[in-house]
């Protein structure tokens, strides 16, 4: 089956009790026993399994190539499930441009618990080398990162984690498995916030990991049972309502990110625009190797500098909502040094090169037109 059948296709079957082709929304948190230890079907208690969270769990599996989804109540629970695998003097070496909230909770709640983290520029392979040792157990990489639009190269990356035996997560949530499918480049945990892409249409706080290797989706469903993250009936159902139309959104998403990187890369007030897509971006080359495309997500600076022209441009805004997160149809706005990356202290901000001035786009599924007039008239 090819990825487009897929998000639709993948991994489902029709409900065999009714015939119904969207899976019901088995909003029950129990079911029955026929005697002590037998239940009537696979299924006991909501938090093991629901049959719609399953749905949403096998097509998770079928479009990211991997044998095991797990849904979880948000990506960050998600996050959290893969770390409670490490105990006090294991090492962590994470890329040094993550999502605010992994960040938070790798050095605000794990690092507390005696795992020592690595904050690394990825792109720098020689350097990632050098901080590997007997206690290094795993390597978290979010490529594209937020909002630099950094990238990693997972194949490279995942050459060393298998040489030294290093389990390798990748949080694919900018990218989807539309443009990218790092388990097919050697890496063993793939993270989603379900709330972006995957859901698509705002409505939805969900994540996701997919996983190849059976024992460890194994553990890790182990995990998720033990701790109780996992997602409820109704939301599965939503995130696997927006993953049927992935492909048709995210093709529009980088259809309309390119014309609005077009846009802003030729207006006299702006100064860096960060696109994969662009020849000039650093890692172009890596994204072209191991991406499709170059999706929906934009950021760029001011040529002023000045942190009040970046919030006079948002609060001007009138098609892009100012609002965190991203992924959905809608295009939003941020503003990443006072909204997502916040909890980043101010000083880690600045070297890492959030600077105050930093807008970032999630181009949306409009029409391109609508978005670029309204960039042009608050900017003007
Ligand atoms: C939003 C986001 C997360 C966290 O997911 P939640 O669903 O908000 O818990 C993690 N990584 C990335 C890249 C994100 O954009």
């Amino acid at each position: 089956m090819k990825f487009n059948t897929k998000v639709i296709h993948g991994g489902q079957h029709h409900d065999p009790s009714t015939g119904a082709v969207m899976p019901p929304v088995y909003q029950t948190s129990t079911f029955i026993q026929t005697s002590p230890g037998k239940p009537l079907a696979d299924y006991e208690y909501s938090r093991a399994s629901n049959p719609t969270r399953t749905a949403l769990e096998n097509a998770l599996a079928s479009i990211e190539n991997g044998t095991r989804g797990l849904a979880f109540s948000s990506g960050l629970a998600a996050t959290d499930c893969v770390l409670r695998s490490f105990k006090a003097g294991d090492e962590i070496i994470a890329m040094d441009d993550l999502y605010g909230g992994t960040y938070r909770m790798f050095s605000r709640i794990y690092k507390d618990s005696g795992i020592k983290f690595h904050f690394v520029d990825m792109t720098d392979i020689e350097k990632l080398k050098s901080l590997i040792n007997e206690n290094t157990k795993l390597i978290w990489v979010e490529t594209p990162t937020n909002p630099l639009m950094k990238l990693a190269d997972i194949a490279e990356v995942a050459k060393i984690t298998k040489a030294h035996n290093i389990l390798f997560a990748v949080d694919n949530t900018f990218a989807t498995p539309y443009l990218q499918k790092p388990l097919d480049l050697g890496v063993d945990i793939v993270m989603h916030s379900a709330t972006k892409y995957l859901g698509g249409h705002s409505d939805v706080i969900a994540g996701a990991l997919i996983v190849k290797d059976e024992a460890l989706g194994e553990q890790l469903h182990f995990q998720q049972f033990a701790t109780g993250g996992t997602l409820g009936p109704m939301d599965s159902f939503l995130v696997l309502r927006g993953i049927k139309t992935l492909s048709l959104r995210v093709q529009r998403h980088c259809e309309n990110g390119e014309k609005v990187v077009e846009f802003l890369r030729n207006h006299p007030k702006i100064d860096t625009v960060y696109y994969p897509g662009l020849k000039s971006h650093p890692f172009h080359e890596i994204a072209k190797k191991q991406m499709k495309a170059f999706g929906g997500m934009v950021s760029f600076t001011f040529k002023s500098g000045k942190k009040e022209d970046s919030i006079a441009f948002l609060e001007k805004l009138k098609v892009f909502t100012l609002a965190e997160s991203l992924g959905g149809v809608e295009s939003l706005a941020n503003h990443p040094a006072l909204m997502t990356h916040a909890s980043i202290p101010a000083d880690k901000r600045a070297e890492v090169g959030i600077t105050d001035d930093l807008v970032r786009l999630s181009v949306g599924i409009e029409d391109a037109e609508d978005l670029i007039a309204d960039i042009e008239q608050a900017l003007a």
